[in-house]
């Protein structure tokens, strides 16, 4: 079969089970350039649709061209102008293997990075400049300077980003051999590697499981809160931490929340994760948006203009999830698309996204619900927390109310303004990073947050 029939196949496969919208926004103008070395290279029409394709869709096209090939291919996104050198480097990295196979047994063992996730591309702010610079000195000085580096903050925030942009780093910068894995990745091969077959223990796998993990210069693993109640599996990530650490081996580390917080790992997995350096990353400012959501919009190379005011009203509308952000964009390049090739101006915005800010909309009454209770709370009256007052007995449960309009209602930045005295979004967003932090360091607030979300239930 050649690969214009095969990919046609794989294409009316998909066709079915996606709907006919996002089949022609993503798969209509695909390519199977080749399959070769256990890859299949799809040339893809724009930049972005390597992202989307590689977060949404991996599974499925890795699944039929199973399906239809009756073999397991990786694959990789290329733009048609990209054939000439992502090839040529193929072939050399193809090369660099088997020149060290005869020493080693384990060299062909993929380092699982993502290409896309750089230093380059990541917008560095206040909320993440730590994050960034504690990332960047492990790059340079793998093993040497903080280990394990331990990343920690929500979801949609870079940390995964951030780890692949090491790994990159110090694959272009040494000759390290460098492996990224998700905890439930390594859970996986864990289980697999242990699984007894008919004659007893399977020692195949197991010694190439141990090889992989222990003859390896850098680990990166992300999302470490998975590895939770799998009791032998964080044995032997124990087993595995302690080989690299004792090594000089850079570990790096991501999870959703801080060391103290995950409770379900043993504690001498937790105690040596703070051996080294511990950063938190925080949820991006209004600018940090605004500056990523730009960088996001020259990768993407869109043929339409975006303008300041549509950038602006992105930033000030989406949570602070990045990944809502870049969804922004792509949906709103869709939507102009799929309109007929609409320029892309506010009016155009508000309708592409008006389900994604709309969620949950709040009625006026939330927000006034809100006023109240907090007013309540905090025995001043509901006509003060509204007003323009600044002695701080009325200011602070204003900070407070704002907080919690913001994050429990989907109201944006400027409304939210409108029904506290008429204060500009820079104020509200101020407030709200400000509360947002404070809880983070005093248990007290953080009490009272909980408390008065309770009490007004679900908005
Ligand atoms: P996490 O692992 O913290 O859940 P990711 O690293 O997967 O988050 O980030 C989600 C998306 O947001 C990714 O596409 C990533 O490239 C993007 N992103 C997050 N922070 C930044 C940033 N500071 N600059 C550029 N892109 C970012
Ligand atoms: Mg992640």
């Amino acid at each position: 079969m050649n690969t214009d029939i095969i990919w046609s196949n794989i294409l009316n496969q998909i066709k079915d089970e996606l709907s006919s919208l996002s089949y022609n926004t993503w798969f209509a103008e695909t390519e199977l350039y080749q399959l070769k070395d256990g890859i299949a290279y799809i040339i893809v029409p724009m930049p972005i649709h390597k992202k989307h394709l590689i977060d949404n869709y991996r599974d499925i096209i890795v699944n039929k061209i199973n399906d239809v090939v009756g073999e397991n291919y990786d694959i990789h996104l290329l733009l048609k102008e990209e054939i000439e050198e992502e090839l040529h480097t193929s072939t050399e990295s193809v090369r660099d293997t088997s020149n060290e196979k005869d020493d080693n047994t384990d060299n062909n063992v993929n380092s699982n990075l993502n290409p896309s996730y750089t230093f380059n591309n990541f917008v560095v702010g206040n909320s993440n400049k730590f994050a960034h610079a504690g990332a960047l000195s492990v790059a340079e000085n793998p093993g040497t300077m903080y280990n394990p580096l331990f990343l920690y903050g929500n979801s949609g925030l870079g940390k995964t980003h951030l780890m692949h942009a090491i790994g990159n780093y110090i694959v272009a910068n040494s000759n390290k051999k460098v492996l990224y894995v998700t905890s439930e990745q390594f859970k996986s091969e864990f289980v697999k590697a242990n699984k007894k077959d008919e004659n007893g223990e399977n020692f195949n796998y197991v010694d190439f499981f141990k090889n992989k993990y222990r003859n390896i210069d850098v680990l990166l693993i992300d999302d470490i809160q998975f590895l939770g109640e799998a009791k032998k599996s964080q044995e032997e990530f124990f087993h595995t931490f302690n080989n690299l650490y004792n090594d000089s081996k850079q570990i790096i580390i991501s999870s959703d929340r801080s060391p103290n917080d995950l409770r379900k790992l043993e504690d001498r997995l937790l105690t040596r994760f703070t051996w080294g350096l511990t950063v938190n990353i925080y949820p991006p400012d209004y600018n940090l948006r605004v500056e990523i959501l730009k960088k996001k919009i020259i990768a993407g190379n869109f043929e339409k203009d975006i303008p300041q005011e549509v950038i602006e009203y992105i930033a000030s509308n989406m949570g602070p999830d990045v990944r809502q952000l870049e969804g922004a964009i792509t949906r709103l390049i869709a939507y102009s698309t799929i309109m007929g090739g609409l320029e892309i101006n506010l009016d155009v915005a508000i309708d592409a996204l008006k389900d994604e800010i709309n969620k949950g909309i709040v009625e006026k009454d939330d927000v006034h619900r809100i006023q109240k209770i907090v007013s309540e709370y905090f025995q001043i009256s509901v006509e003060d927390i509204r007003s323009k007052k600044r002695s701080s007995n009325i200011s602070f449960p204003r900070q407070i109310a704002m907080y919690l309009c913001r994050t429990m209602t989907s109201e944006s930045f400027p409304k939210i303004g409108t029904e506290f005295g008429g204060k500009d979004h820079s104020t509200v967003m101020h407030s709200v990073e400000k509360i947002e932090n404070e809880i983070k360091v005093n248990k007290d607030l953080a009490n009272i947050i909980e408390k008065l979300k309770k009490d007004i239930g679900v908005v």
